[in-house]
């Protein structure tokens, strides 16, 4: 039998499998002594082993970080999946725990991400070794317990277990992506004194989120009405193209009363790899705020600062000055996402996705000295996380790529992505599946689905990996 054929035999049982890993609400939570991302992985990876052991694969538990099986001998090619999840969130009109089939559609939490694309991997597998085919090399499963929460799962794994020569993970979308931007998104701040002249700026609440464009951020100003503010927020709605909302309120501090202005700034919202797509209302509050006659505190100081360093608008941070960008990864992105001030200081963060070209010097060091000049200072823990690349000939890109364009007919293409996979710290790792592009599985949202057609080709597809790179 062709282990395609073998893989459609095998539909009920998958149905059945997926349906008892999507039960589990894998999501993470404290440490126990013995589960370090909490039972709910711990007891996703109990059900896996136990799935494994009914299809004849013995997996190992390395410590409710990882499992991890092989199928035949001297291991070359690594397969990485994951069987945490991120909570189910609201607005679901199924069950996220309990998988519903509707035409094909598989709803529930993780049965795209990435409990399906894991079960697709072991079937295929089994699929190999059931149909007889001889393996030069071994191909190896492993399946993490904290994707979703910062990877910990592959720091634990890689520092007790070996690197193989091949590795892709389906935690992604097809065809496949060679090429992640690295990551610098370092947390930095400020203090001084509070000081009691008006009109000042009381606090500022921005974005909370570094990965997201923030699409609405207020301040609350001290000393100045409505009517004061209202024309520069007209010119500046003009120059921004965000919305000023102003409301004004009674302050009565020691007997003194004033009035209190609260004047929110919208924007649109954007993931932070693209933040040319959004309108940082941050920014645009800043941007505001720097206009209006306000007395010369450190908040306003500050404020000022912050505009001549992220302005408005300046989404490559050229004004920072780290715009860069290379002919295999593109440009670097930068958001400014994150601000919290009040009158005894500021705390703020900004996330920048990183060509292949960027380094310590041309960028880390560049925004340290360009934020020390104006008196703030990067956390102790700021690191620039590099950008990841396989290059396009490598032969698994090659590999995988055309087992991709043999099974659905498509062009394989590889691309690049901003945001990170599983693999970003995987030397030669690439992400191959399980999305179909131009597909939304709602990954992370409400009704999550998978599709079972999908997550059997891709089965069929992982077979045809595995014997190509590890057959005779
Ligand atoms: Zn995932």
């Amino acid at each position: 039998m062709h282990f395609n054929e073998y893989i459609d035999s095998q539909k009920d049982r998958f149905l059945a499998d997926l349906a008892r890993l999507v039960k589990v609400r894998s999501v993470r939570e404290d440490a126990t002594a013995d589960h370090p991302y909490g039972d709910g992985p711990a007891k996703a990876l109990d059900e896996a082993i136990a799935i494994c052991a009914e299809h004849g694969f013995d997996m190992k538990n390395l410590n409710y970080h990882a499992g991890e099986t092989d199928l035949g001998e001297d291991p070359a090619l690594l397969i990485l999946a994951h069987l945490d999840v991120v909570d189910e969130g609201e607005g679901w009109t199924k069950p996220p725990y309990e998988m519903t089939e509707e035409d094909g559609k598989l709803y529930g939490r993780g049965t795209m991400d990435d409990k399906g694309p894991a079960l697709a991997a072991l079937y295929a597998m089994e699929a190999v070794r059931e149909c007889g085919i001889k393996l030069n090399k071994g191909v190896r499963l492993v399946l993490g317990c904290a994707e979703e929460t910062g990877s910990e799962d592959m720091e634990y794994y890689f520092k007790n277990r070996p690197a193989l020569p091949y590795c892709f993970s389906p935690d992604a979308a097809y065809p496949l992506i060679h090429l992640e931007k690295g990551r610098f998104a370092p947390y930095f701040s400020k203090s001084w004194d509070a000081v009691n002249i008006i009109p000042r700026i009381m606090r500022i609440d921005g974005g909370t989120t570094p990965n997201i464009v923030p699409c609405k951020a207020s301040a609350v100003v001290l000393g100045l009405t409505a009517a004061q503010v209202q024309p520069v927020c007209d010119a500046y709605k003009e120059k921004t193209g965000a919305n000023y909302v102003l409301t004004e309120e009674f302050n009565c501090e020691g007997g003194v009363c004033c009035k209190k202005l609260v004047i929110t700034a919208e924007g649109a919202a954007a993931h932070a790899s693209e933040p040319y797509k959004g309108n940082n209302a941050q920014t645009a509050l800043l941007a505001l705020l720097g206009a209006l006659p306000l007395a010369d505190t450190p908040c306003t100081q500050a404020v000022a600062a912050l505009n001549r360093l992220f302005p408005h608008g300046d989404t490559a941070g050229e004004t920072v000055g780290i715009a860069m960008k290379d002919d295999i990864s593109g440009d670097l992105t930068f958001n400014f996402g994150v601000l919290s001030m009040d009158e005894t200081g500021c705390t703020a963060c900004f996330d920048s996705r990183v060509p292949v070209c960027a380094n310590k010097e041309n960028v880390f060091d560049v925004v340290a000295a360009a934020l020390q000049k104006e008196g703030f200072a990067l956390h102790e823990d700021a690191h620039m996380i590099p950008a990841h690349h396989v290059p396009k000939d490598a032969p698994i890109v090659q590999t995988l790529l055309s087992v991709y364009e043999q099974y659905t007919g498509e062009k394989g293409e590889a691309y690049a992505i901003g945001g990170g996979t599983y693999v970003h710290d995987i030397e030669g790792g690439v992400a191959f599946g399980c999305e179909m592009p131009g597909v939304d599985y709602r990954l992370h949202g409400a009704d999550e689905f998978a599709d079972l057609d999908t997550l059997l080709l891709s089965a069929k597809m992982f077979a045809e990996a595995i014997v190509r790179l590890c057959g005779e």
